[in-house]
């Protein structure tokens, strides 16, 4: 594989690799003010898909303008966690309507976050139950977000399962029985740029076993940039640093290892690509 030197120095492109960031946030700053070159960088290193993640109404709508205009942006929108205490009434119906959008890819993410408790727990597990039905009625994946809450918040969805649209496990930090737990649910498992941290032991052990029409890769941007860049802006150009290391961990070729992650993100979210 040859690698193509560019100006930039945070990009490395390799040639015939071909990449989805299956979570994203381009709506967010700083990356919202930089669309266009953002999107730019991303298609040179090889992205060809970027899900926008939208976390309250506005920055659901904020993520559906940016994916009708740009070709490879599609939009996941949901009620986060963090957000889930601000929740008035019609909120939920309101999310409802705008997910009838054809860029609107999937549901989320919602889940639990006992990390931050932005929100209180209670309120959390409401929101989360009823954004898990809405999903359901509108046959939308799941995208799911959990810190410090694997155990209820995998509970909640074996009770509330089937799921016959499936689902994501979004920037996985559970342990193996959480990832066991969630294949059987039928759901994905998105690993991100945390892999490349040095101390990630568990998270490359888990990834050394996912099964192989289950893995996604994503960067949470502008969140959690993968080694070298830690603790830097992150975009979703900077996805093929968390491929690499993938590819290494599972010991295959990477442009093996982004085709397969690749085609899971087009089924699970049914992409037109
Ligand atoms: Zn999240
Ligand atoms: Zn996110």
């Amino acid at each position: 594989m040859k690698s193509i030197a560019t100006d930039d120095p945070k990009m490395e492109v390799e040639s015939g690799v071909r990449l989805i960031d299956s979570h994203a946030h381009i709506e967010l700053e700083p990356l919202s003010a930089q669309v266009p070159e953002v999107v730019a960088r991303a298609l040179v290193i090889g992205v060809v898909g970027i899900i926008t993640v939208g976390i309250d109404i506005e920055d659901a709508k904020a993520a559906l303008k940016i994916a009708r205009e740009n070709a490879i942006v599609f939009a996941s929108i949901g009620i986060h966690p963090h957000n889930a205490k601000e929740v008035g009434e019609g909120d939920l119906g309101l999310m409802e309507d705008l997910a009838n959008d054809p860029k609107v890819v999937a549901y989320g993410e919602i889940g639990l976050d006992f990390f931050r408790n932005h929100s209180p727990h209670d309120v959390q597990r409401g929101v989360f139950g009823d954004q898990i039905e809405l999903a359901k009625r509108k046959s939308k994946p799941l995208v799911i977000h959990l810190r410090d809450a694997y155990a209820e918040g995998l509970g909640i969805l074996e009770q509330k399962g089937p799921y016959p649209a499936g689902g994501v496990i979004h920037c996985f930090s559970g342990d193996e029985s959480d990832a066991q737990r969630a294949l059987d649910l039928g759901f994905h498992i998105s690993i991100p740029g945390t892999v490349t941290y040095k101390k990630n032991n568990q998270l490359r052990s888990i990834v050394s076993h996912i099964p192989e029409d289950r893995i996604l890769l994503e960067t949470d941007c502008p969140f959690l940039s993968p080694e070298p860049f830690r603790g830097k802006e992150n975009e979703p150009s900077l996805i093929i640093h968390t491929a690499r290391k993938v590819a290494e961990v599972r010991g295959v070729d990477l442009i093996d290892l982004a085709s397969l992650t690749t085609n899971n993100a087009i089924r699970l979210f049914n992409l037109p690509l």
